[in-house]
């Protein structure tokens, strides 16, 4: 059993919801500590597919892929001007430092049109960025820096140091080594790079896929009349953009919105289960009467209900369920059971789904960018959480980074994700700060 490890701070689901909410709230799990027991229950899909190049963005690598070829295939000017030997430069010596040197044109070469034949000591070729150096040649002398004479060229050898302006055969990329990695997720770079390479046929890992669906009675979808007491399911949404917006493809299955009953839940998390890798909800994992989806998990596989030490997002379901279809993934499906405030759902993606989807899609990128910035005001923090506000960074007019909260912090207020521009993060350990000292932000530009 994959979770037994984590009994002590936390809890297998039963039917007793009043006794549970007891023994959790004296001791919540830390961020980190649910982070390590995520990052150690996710198994990467195995299997492989070939791709054509355009469709490898946002998939990840299966095998390393070696350079057929060096990159570029060959030494080639870096600007404009005029090939030769860079040895005559030496040769010129000490004694005509100050003579110009005179070389003499004997052909041209243009990008695609090498000059085919050798070039001799004091003799050069009028030479075009890209084109192939030719035989005997390893310098380039900018056209700026020369002055033409009939056939010939003339310059000073002091500002020509031998080799410059040329770029080396493989210098980019070297034929046999590796260009890219395994478990690389295929970039704008990457792309133009395996292109360099001619590579037409990328393998590339399979998609995962993840299933979602909404939990609540007071839920109305898009379309529907808001009757009393009901609001509209925007977690569906969030949801389906923060899986569609990721750096790596997955594939998304939205199962709707299911009703607050018992045998709808299960119903809904076999069937999720059986066509996903990853099941995802939102809602009923509180300790509410009708929070049943955390309860009904228990009877369909292997699901801890945790109580986080976070703000916001403090309840989460997290396991495997067992009910899976013959063919999808071993061990069943991992489940993630999302808070329904959303924001909550929002940052729990963040801080726990992303990095799981990432890491089951087979890829081993780094986690998202942090850096510090000087909060413009001061904030109040309890020691024991860690907290996740949402706050806009800017630059002031000196050039310094600042970042000052959304005014409403509420975990329903969704407004304040859309307003914001970043997450402030503090640590579990952190107090109250003080207006300029600098905290830790997320930004939400390449995240969200
Ligand atoms: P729950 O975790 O089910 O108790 O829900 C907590 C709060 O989030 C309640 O105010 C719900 O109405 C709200 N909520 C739950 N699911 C959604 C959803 N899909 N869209 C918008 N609000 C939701
Ligand atoms: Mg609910």
């Amino acid at each position: 059993m994959f979770l037994g490890a984590l009994r002590p701070s936390s809890m297998t689901i039963s039917n007793d919801t009043s006794g549970q909410a007891a023994s959790l709230a004296q001791n919540p799990l830390r961020v980190d500590a649910a982070r390590a027991i995520i990052r150690a229950a996710v198994r990467p899909v195995a299997a492989v597919e070939h791709v054509a190049l355009r469709s490898a963005l946002n998939r990840v690598l299966a095998v390393d892929i070696v350079s057929p070829i060096d990159v570029p295939a060959h030494d080639n000017a870096a600007m404009d001007g005029y090939a030769f030997a860079g040895a005559v430069l030496s040769n010129a010596g000490a004694a005509a430092a100050r003579a110009p040197l005179s070389l003499a044109v004997v052909g041209e070469a243009r990008a695609g049109h090498p000059f085919e034949r050798a070039c001799g000591p004091l003799e050069c070729v009028r030479i075009m960025t890209g084109a192939p150096m030719p035989a005997g040649c390893d310098t380039v002398v900018p056209q700026e820096l020369v002055t033409r004479k009939d056939s010939h060229v003339e310059f000073d050898a002091q500002n020509v140091a031998p080799g410059a302006n040329c770029r080396r055969a493989g210098e980019d990329l070297a034929r046999g080594r590796a260009a890219l990695d395994a478990g690389r997720i295929v970039r704008s770079a990457d792309l133009g790079l395996l292109a360099s390479l001619g590579v037409a046929e990328v393998p590339v890992r399979r998609r995962v896929r993840v299933a979602f669906f909404s939990t609540g009675d007071e839920l109305r979808s898009v379309g529907e009349p808001l009757d009393a007491g009901c609001v509209y399911d925007s977690n569906r949404y969030t949801l389906y953009a923060m899986l569609e917006r990721m750096n790596v493809d997955v594939d998304v299955l939205d199962l709707g919105v299911i009703r607050d009953e018992p045998s709808a839940i299960e119903a809904a998390l076999r069937s999720a289960a059986a066509s996903a890798d990853v099941v995802l909800t939102s809602g009923g994992v509180s300790v509410g009467d009708a929070d049943f989806t955390a309860r009904m998990t228990a009877t369909l596989g292997d699901v801890a209900f945790w109580q986080l030490a976070m703000r916001p997002g403090r309840p989460l379901a997290f396991g495997r369920l067992s009910a899976a279809a013959p063919g999808s993934s071993e061990g069943g499906a991992l489940f993630f059971g999302l808070p329904g405030n959303p924001v909550a759902v929002m940052v729990s993606f963040y801080q726990f789904v992303r990095d799981a989807l990432i890491a089951m899609s087979g890829a081993n990128a780094a986690g998202p960018l942090q850096f510090a910035a000087a909060s413009s005001t001061p904030i109040k923090k309890r020691p024991g959480r860690t907290e996740f506000l949402r706050a806009v960074a800017m630059r002031d007019a000196a050039g310094q980074w600042s970042v000052t909260p959304t005014p409403a912090q509420g975990s329903g207020v969704l407004s304040s994700m859309s307003r914001a521009n970043c997450f402030i993060v503090l640590a579990h350990e952190q107090g109250d700060v003080a207006a300029g000292t600098p905290v830790d932000i997320m930004p939400f530009e390449g995240l969200i």
